[in-house]
């Protein structure tokens, strides 16, 4: 989920192995790994959050995304099967 709306959905085993929206990737790459010898690096998400109440029009990823063409912005993006069963609202999968 991302502001509300559903960004990717599948199994767990699923999302765990091949997470496909930038977001999930995101989210992904902050968990922790508790071991001081394991240094890992995150995305760092940038950019600014649309408000909830009044989101613009297309992906509400698009201000923070580092993947978002103009497409992205035009309309909503709806959540799309890309895979049997993996389901993402993401244009750069089409
Ligand atoms: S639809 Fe566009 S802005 Fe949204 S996550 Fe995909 S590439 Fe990024």
């Amino acid at each position: 989920m991302y502001l509300g709306k559903c960004i990717e959905k599948c199994d767990k085993r699923e999302l765990f192995a091949n997470p496909l929206h930038p977001y999930t990737q995101a989210l992904l790459s902050a968990i922790p790994i508790p071991d001081i010898h394991h240094r890992k690096d995150m995305d760092v998400i940038k950019g600014e959050v649309v408000s909830p109440v009044n989101p613009k029009p297309g992906c509400r990823f698009a201000p923070r995304c580092p993947y978002a063409t103009e497409a992205c912005m035009q309309e909503d993006v709806p959540l799309r099967e890309v895979s049997p069963n993996h389901f993402v609202a993401c244009t750069c999968l089409l």
